[in-house]
């Protein structure tokens, strides 16, 4: 039976949310084609040791069947070289029907290597794909997300990205306890280490931008640096973290690792609450993932307030200190 082929972009064993995503999207894809779902993970033997056990069952609770583990001591870290010359390995062994893998960073840079190293086309960003006709019909996010784009596809090997957010990552009833694992050790040469992680720095710690629950962000109607802390307050009972604009980052008032947008980081928080942005295409970009959507600003006809699904119109520099403030007193009723 042939297989659709899922790259499981992870972070030193942790997969990533693209990467469950891509797997959801490649298991209808999988169904459509009559083939089965299988995963390919790269580490070396340690990260195997430590991590193998919880990216199988990862792997398994998104219905994969298979999950071929590429091992080799250059794939101890990320390095898009190596994956790329992991995966092309895989391909040209295991002849899978397509590859797909996470529209995130790593999933994209591996595939643009793949790509590459197999002469075959990539379509990357998918948000829908239908193999019902030859050549398959393909439906990709463009411009930062403000075009969708109908494409056709005839390769001997489709190579698909999916875009991020445009599916949830939904696990399987059951998953196969039986996941089928095959080892394959890629011969990789010196041009493989041509780009390899050496050291890390971490910006920001615990939740990020990308993965909270909840983001706060502030615009130029914040004013300046200063006004985001009620902002930082609110996020901070929210348990979330502040996100800017990019006119914030263009003043000065908070670095760029804050901004949402087509030239920031794109956000799917359950909610976001936008204080002051006018919601700008670049922006809004970003920011179309959120689950729900509060804006504050004093403008009804603005962008952000008529796609939102809640709209406060008003200052913010008063409102967002009084949903605090209310915040507080419920809090503060609550029997300890
Ligand atoms: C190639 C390119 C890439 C870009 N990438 C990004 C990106 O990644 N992210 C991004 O954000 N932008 C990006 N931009 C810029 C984008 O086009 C907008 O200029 C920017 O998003 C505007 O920021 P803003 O909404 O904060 O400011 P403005 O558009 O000036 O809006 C300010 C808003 O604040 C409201 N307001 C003012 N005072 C108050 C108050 N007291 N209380 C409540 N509301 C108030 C106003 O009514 C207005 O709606 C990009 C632009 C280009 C050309």
């Amino acid at each position: 039976m042939s297989a659709v082929a899922v790259l499981i972009d992870h972070d030193r064993g942790l997969p990533s949310g693209g990467a469950l995503e891509a797997l959801t999207a490649a298991r209808a894809l999988a169904a459509d084609l009559g083939a089965s779902l299988e995963a390919v993970v790269l580490g070396d033997g340690r990260l195997f040791e430590t991590h193998g056990d919880d990216l199988r069952a990862a792997c398994a609770a998104h219905g994969a069947a298979a999950v071929h583990c590429g091992r080799h001591p250059l794939l101890a870290d990320y390095g898009p070289d190596a994956w790329g010359a992991a995966l092309a390995h895989f391909v040209g062994a295991a002849a899978p029907a397509a590859v797909v893998a996470a529209g995130t960073d790593r999933g994209a840079e591996a595939m643009a290597q793949l790509a590459a190293r197999t002469d075959l086309p990539l379509v990357a960003n998918c948000v829908s794909v239908s193999v019902a006709t030859v050549p398959w019909e393909i439906t990709r996010i463009q411009w930062g997300g403000s075009l969708l784009e109908d494409v056709t596809l005839t390769s001997a090997l489709p190579l698909l990205t999916i875009a991020q957010h445009s599916v949830e990552a939904e696990p399987v009833d059951g998953g196969a306890a039986d996941i089928q694992v095959a080892v394959f050790e890629p011969d990789l040469g010196a041009e493989a280490q041509r780009t390899l992680v050496r050291d890390r720095v971490t910006l920001t710690e615990g939740i990020t931008l990308s993965t909270s629950p909840v983001v706060v962000s502030g615009g130029r109607g914040v004013g300046s640096a200063e006004g985001f802390a009620p902002l930082e307050e609110l996020a901070e009972l929210l348990g979330g973290r502040v996100g800017c604009s990019r006119a914030v980052t263009n003043n000065g008032w908070r670095s760029h690792a804050d901004q949402v947008g087509q030239t920031g980081t794109r956000i799917a928080p359950e909610i976001y609450i936008a204080c002051g942005i006018s919601g700008a295409i670049q922006h809004w970009v970003g920011a179309m993932g959120s689950k729900n959507i509060l804006a504050i600003n004093i403008d009804p006809e603005a962008n952000m307030v008529t796609k939102a699904g809640y709209a406060v119109i008003a200052d913010l520099h008063k409102v967002v200190p009084a949903i605090s403030d209310e915040i507080r007193r419920r809090r503060d009723r609550q029997p300890a």
